[in-house]
């Protein structure tokens, strides 16, 4: 069972990746290693794969066609793809929103035309994202509901990925699962979000900023559940015709402020904080409706935020150790 697996040196991808190595599956990884954050913690995740048996890796961009067409001449072998290449974030939209265009639009379209030239493929998995919901549907969150007022570009490339998504599916019979990941968070995470940035600031006795006083809520959701989850859609297929977008959250809804005294108690420290209205990228809350991926893929998520931050925190103090 090969699995081709983009955003491998990524957060997600590096953990998705030593979970189908460790069930003893082949997995070869695309990533561009690009530097929207530290490189040296991509390079440090792809090494930590790089050691397990059954991984190769291909540094590429997915939006260069002539890079990863060839790839489907190349390994015949692979079954299913997990696509989680990205440029993510909602904020950095605003400064560079090319990049979203390039990988989540553009990078999407050129895994579709890969997807459906493998010969044996059965099951492509992407992400997606709870940003979708944008700022005028009801909680909690479900696949249902109209998904078209993106507060960010980040979002609306999110949006457009499923729609070409769903295009494919019904013209190639391709068999998709988009995953909407509710804030994802954990050790590895990634240093432009929140349980990064206030750890770090938290430790320096730097002040952190909480939005509307940090009454802004998310659906905080632990790595190991996300990981539990993709393995679990990739093991379901959906219909060849009918491709399907599940949420993927810890359907459990949580002010940032407490996110915050949990860090806070976990790290031994306490933050200085400062206050400021929230921008107009982010949305007031987020809470996954989680029966369909539940039904779906057998999913369910079982680590509150009590017991994640504490193994992000311990995490994130070794690795400022030098890892
Ligand atoms: P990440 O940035 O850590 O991982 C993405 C990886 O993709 C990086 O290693 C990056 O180098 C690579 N990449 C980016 N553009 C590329 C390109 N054009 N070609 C090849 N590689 C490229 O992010 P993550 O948090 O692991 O997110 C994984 C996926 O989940 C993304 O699609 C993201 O949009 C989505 N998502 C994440 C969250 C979250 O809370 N982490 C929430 C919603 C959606």
């Amino acid at each position: 069972m090969t699995v081709l697996l983009t955003g491998a040196a990524g957060f997600i991808g590096m953990h998705v990746a030593e979970s189908l190595l460790a069930r003893g599956e082949r997995v070869i990884g695309v990533d561009s290693l690009n530097a929207y954050y530290d490189v040296r913690l991509k390079q440090a995740r792809l090494a930590r794969l790089e050691a397990m048996p059954g991984f190769g890796f291909i540094n590429a961009d997915i939006a260069d066609r002539e890079a990863m067409l060839p790839l489907a001449a190349a390994q015949v072998e692979v079954t299913r793809i997990v696509h989680l290449a990205a440029q993510p974030g909602v904020r950095y939209s605003l400064v560079d929103p090319f990049a979203y265009v390039e990988a989540n639009v553009m990078g999407h379209l050129v895994m579709l035309e890969l997807a459906r030239r493998l010969p044996r493929l059965e099951h492509l998995v992407y992400a997606s994202s709870s940003s979708v919901y944008g700022g005028n549907c009801k909680l909690p969150f479900a696949e249902s509901d109209r998904v078209d007022h993106p507060v960010s570009l980040y979002a609306a490339t999110k949006r457009a990925g499923e729609l070409i998504s769903e295009s494919y599916g019904h013209l190639f019979g391709l068999p998709q699962t988009g995953l909407r990941f509710f804030t994802v968070y954990g050790p590895w995470g990634r240093p432009d979000m929140a349980p990064w940035m206030f750890a770090e600031a938290i430790l320096e006795g730097r002040p952190i900023t909480l939005y509307d006083g940090g009454r802004l809520k998310r659906d905080f959701t632990f790595v190991s559940d996300i990981v539990a989850g993709v393995l679990g859609c990739l093991d379901h297929p959906a219909p060849a015709n009918a491709p399907r977008v599940l949420n993927i959250g810890n359907h459990r809804s949580v002010e940032v402020r407490r996110f915050v005294d949990v860090l806070e108690e976990a790290l031994g420290r306490q933050a200085v904080v400062v206050d400021a209205p929230r921008p107009a990228t982010d949305v007031e809350e987020t809470f996954a409706d989680i029966e369909a991926i539940r039904a779906l893929c057998g999913y369910e998520p079982s680590t509150p935020i009590e017991v994640g931050i504490p193994r992000f925190a311990e995490w994130f103090l070794s690795w400022r150790k030098g890892g």
